[in-house]
């Protein structure tokens, strides 16, 4: 591995850069990377920083090959430069060494609820800009699916106790243990002096199979085994449901703390599984196997049964999956893990917010909810995407809250 120097250096600063124009927060790659190079190590963090204040996650967890590599005009024919490595050294460093300015308050008062990445991407820009904000979070810590998802093995959780700390030392009040939507609710906050509220609170709850098996006592969702593996007994073969990046996450969680053999099985090819190449290559090299082709029709007390899927070609070149149900077999299993998608939580059914039939946040394009004040971003409203997504889309609500915050301060 070329070191990041050596990586900065092989950069052309193309003028028009397609790593920067295919970066969801259009990261100004050319800038960074002259200033990285000019030493101006300090300075490079800060512009990372200003821009996406979630830079040292993203860094690390982007979908790198979609966004800023994948589209490195170096890599047509040869390797593209990894700008990422750069960006996490430089954005780790900023965060390390940061000063807190003093910070002029405005005595405007906003209610963050949820501690995912977009709510703490809006609570850095707010309390940066002298708002003070009390951010309402269901678990005891920071973080969302960054702590209680992702494995550690992929993101180091002392960048999420670094984000915590700097929050609060810019005036952060956290309410950890505090679920909006139950005691507390939407409409309830803004009698307490609370001028808008944002709601990031993510789409935590796992899809189910509707099978047949899935309420028996060995088998659970992904997002709870991922939660806190160490609560979970699974016994020397586990069989993972899904094909995405959570199934392949449970999976290589599942390898490291129970040392079991892991199966993956879902109903389409490897050519189809919606989880990033370089994790389902990760997972074959740690001894995770794969059954593409099978549909689960029933869970047993230790097996998944599954039929035959034939993936079939139409004349329109689009794909159909047909289950074939002469052919049934089943996969061992002592536990079972269910990864087929997440949606949101049923609790937060307040304030008159309408929501789309997927119980998601109905929106407009700057996040109004269309009740007064109350404003939402991240998976809550596009339903399960990536950090990057959701530190986008959040930046684009905050400058309408800005908006209705200037004029309600006024009246
Ligand atoms: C296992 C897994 C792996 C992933 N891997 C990647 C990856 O590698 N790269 C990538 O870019 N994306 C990845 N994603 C997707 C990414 O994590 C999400 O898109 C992102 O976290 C969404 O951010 P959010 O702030 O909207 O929601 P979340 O991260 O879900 O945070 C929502 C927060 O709100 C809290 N909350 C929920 N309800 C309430 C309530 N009523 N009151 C108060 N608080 C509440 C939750 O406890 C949580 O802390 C992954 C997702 C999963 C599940």
């Amino acid at each position: 591995m070329p070191s990041i120097k050596t990586e900065a250096e092989r950069c052309l600063k193309c003028k028009k850069a397609m790593c920067a124009a295919h970066c969801p927060v259009s990261t100004d790659i050319p800038r960074v990377m002259e200033l990285f190079l000019n030493g101006e190590i300090k300075k490079a963090g800060e512009v990372l920083f200003s821009n996406n204040p979630l830079s040292a996650v993203t860094s690390v967890i982007c979908p790198h090959e979609r966004n800023c590599t994948g589209h490195c005009v170096l890599g047509k024919k040869g390797e593209p430069v990894r700008f990422y490595t750069i960006e996490e050294y430089l954005s780790r460093f900023y965060l390390e060494t940061m000063e807190i300015p003093e910070i002029q308050k405005n005595g405007i008062k906003v209610a963050v609820a949820g501690a995912g990445p977009a709510g703490i991407t809006m609570s850095l820009l707010l309390l940066q800009k002298g708002y003070d904000v009390t951010m309402f979070e269901a678990q005891d810590d920071i973080g969302g699916i960054l702590r209680y998802g992702i494995p550690p093995f992929r993101l180091s959780r002392d960048l999420l106790d670094m984000y915590k700390d700097i929050m609060l030392r810019m005036g952060l009040r956290f309410r950890p243990n505090t679920r909006i939507g139950t005691n507390i609710m939407i409409e309830n906050l803004f009698p307490d002096g609370y001028k808008a509220v944002f709601v990031s609170t993510g789409t935590g709850r796992p899809r189910k199979l509707g099978l047949i098996g899935e309420t028996l006592g060995h088998v659970h969702f992904a997002v709870d085994y991922l939660k806190s593996p160490k609560a979970f007994q699974l016994g020397s073969r586990v069989a993972v449901v899904g094909a995405g990046n959570v199934a392949i996450d449970a999976a290589r969680t599942v390898i490291r703390r129970a040392h079991s053999h892991v199966t993956i099985l879902h109903f389409m090819g490897e050519e189809d599984m919606t989880a990033n190449r370089d994790e389902i290559e990760m997972a074959e090299i740690e001894g995770v196997e794969f059954v593409h082709y099978a549909q689960a029709v029933r869970i047993l007390e230790n097996a998944v049964r599954c039929v035959r899927v034939r993936r079939i070609q139409n004349e329109d070149g689009s794909v159909r999956f047909e289950e074939d149900y002469s052919e049934v077999f089943d996969v061992p299993a002592d536990s079972v893990i269910i990864a087929i998608g997440q949606g949101p939580g049923a609790d937060m059914y307040s304030a008159g917010i309408k929501l789309t039939q997927r119980g998601l946040f109905d929106v407009n394009e700057w996040g109004e909810t269309g009740t007064p004040g109350v404003f939402a971003a991240g998976d809550i409203v596009s339903g399960p995407k990536t950090v990057i997504e959701a530190v986008a889309f959040t930046k684009k609500v905050l400058s309408r809250m800005e908006e209705y915050l200037n004029q309600t301060a006024k009246e």
